[in-house]
């Protein structure tokens, strides 16, 4: 699996996927704040950050013993890493070898890079796909990029945690969007042609019918935020509020 197609998928709270095969050597998961702007939420970005995290060591590619030396079958275990307290118990009691920690084998020179414990602790740089629509209290998850466990095996995952910042005008609930918009007790009777700014940065025309009153709300169709992976968007609405003064 691509890291970028990981990365894209996002993910909504509670939907963690779960594999009993891997539980035992997957490593922890980590997780990481970050505040992102109201219009890197609504359109999606790319974010890098940095994690100080449990790596495989390199020097001895995990094993954690010095390169050329001898790692002999480990006698608790004879060299599978498991054992059964009974013989005739069921699967599920296969328990981890303690002696050797899983490995099966035991250590003769310590490596001298992680020192026997297979794994180290790195600065990482992580680019992290934030997908559109995304939204407070959402978890993007990259499947992969948290720590590796005392034991080797799989990285845990990596769930960047979001905040995001208010708007200074637009009222965001979902993937719709709230704006108020001010105009004169003239154009309210009048009806007018107004000016409403957009989330990409632009503006659109608001048609206000004559004998409009205030506190009218008007819907402009999907021009809200998106939903997170998919081409549907939500709506903006238009609060139309009418200004005391004859201006
Ligand atoms: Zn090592
Ligand atoms: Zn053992």
């Amino acid at each position: 699996m691509e890291e970028n197609d990981v990365d894209n998928r996002g993910d909504i709270n509670g939907e963690h996927e779960a594999d009993d095969n891997e539980e035992l050597a997957r490593g922890p998961d980590m997780r990481y704040e970050l505040t992102i702007t109201f219009e890197e939420a609504v359109f999606g970005c790319e974010k890098e950050i940095e994690l100080l995290r449990w790596e495989t060591c390199m020097h001895c590619e995990g094993s954690g013993a010095q390169p050329g030396t001898e790692t002999p079958a480990c006698l608790g275990c004879q060299g599978t890493g498991k054992i059964s307290p009974e013989p005739q118990s069921s699967y599920a009691s296969v328990i981890i070898c303690d002696q050797c920690q899983g490995a099966g084998y035991d250590i003769i020179v310590l490596c001298e890079k992680c020192r026997g414990q297979r794994r180290v602790r790195n600065h990482h740089r992580e680019l992290v796909n934030i997908p559109a629509g995304v939204g407070n209290g959402i978890n993007v998850r990259v499947t992969g990029a948290g720590d590796v466990s005392a034991r080797g095996g799989t990285p845990g995952n990596l769930y960047v945690a979001l905040t995001v910042k208010p708007h200074s005008f637009f009222k965001r609930q979902d993937t719709d969007v709230l704006y108020e918009l001010s105009i004169s007790s003239k154009q309210a009777a009048d009806g007018d042609e107004a000016k409403v700014p957009t989330l990409d940065g632009q503006t659109t025309i608001l048609k206000i019918p004559a004998g409009t009153e205030s506190n009218r709300l008007f819907r402009l169709a999907e021009m809200g935020v998106p939903v997170v992976h998919s081409s549907d968007r939500g709506d903006l609405f238009v609060l139309v509020k009418v200004s005391e003064d004859n201006s």
